[in-house]
């Protein structure tokens, strides 16, 4: 296997994530109560959408057809935030709480794929590629620094429900 092809096998990998999320962020911000919360899963959806166009420039960069392939990790984050959903049925900060830790492995998990991408991307020496990776790792970061400061007041009020 070239460095080429392991590019390629984890562009698929976050491409079906990032098509994961699209379709679970709306799941979360419905659940969501605190509604800086519900509004910071709305927005990052609409950036997920251009991240997932800056996947296909990707693609058509290396001159592959954009696909998908499963990725179990991202099935298994997203499959956690619905056991949650489950468990904790009442809305209000501590299921708030718990939709923050959710949310922020989602985050975590993207960094580390954007991350070992950008890298790969540096050493094969594309700038073109690195560039557009580099905006959305920028994106992920952001999203993941707002659920930190959401956590504060949210984890409070959690602990005094
Ligand atoms: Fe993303
Ligand atoms: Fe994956
Ligand atoms: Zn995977
Ligand atoms: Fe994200």
């Amino acid at each position: 296997m070239r460095l080429e092809d392991l590019f390629h096998d984890t562009l698929k990998d976050i491409y079906f994530a990032e098509r994961q999320i699209l379709k679970a962020l709306p799941k979360m911000a419905k659940a969501a109560d605190d509604p800086k919360l519900k509004d910071g899963f709305m927005r990052h959806r609409e950036e997920t959408q251009g991240q997932v166009e800056r996947l296909q420039q990707v693609f058509e960069i290396i001159g592959k057809r954009a696909q998908g392939k499963t990725c179990e990790a991202i099935q298994g984050l997203i499959e956690e935030c619905d056991e949650l959903l489950e468990e904790a049925t009442e809305p209000g900060p501590v299921r708030d709480a718990g939709l923050i830790a959710c949310g922020q492995a989602v985050e975590h998990y993207e960094m580390a794929r954007y991350g070992a991408l950008i890298a790969w991307g540096k050493a094969l020496g594309n700038a073109e590629i690195v560039k557009l990776l580099e905006e959305t790792l920028e994106q992920e970061k952001q999203a993941d620094a707002l659920l930190t400061q959401i956590a504060m007041p949210v984890n409070k009020l959690a602990k005094a429900a």
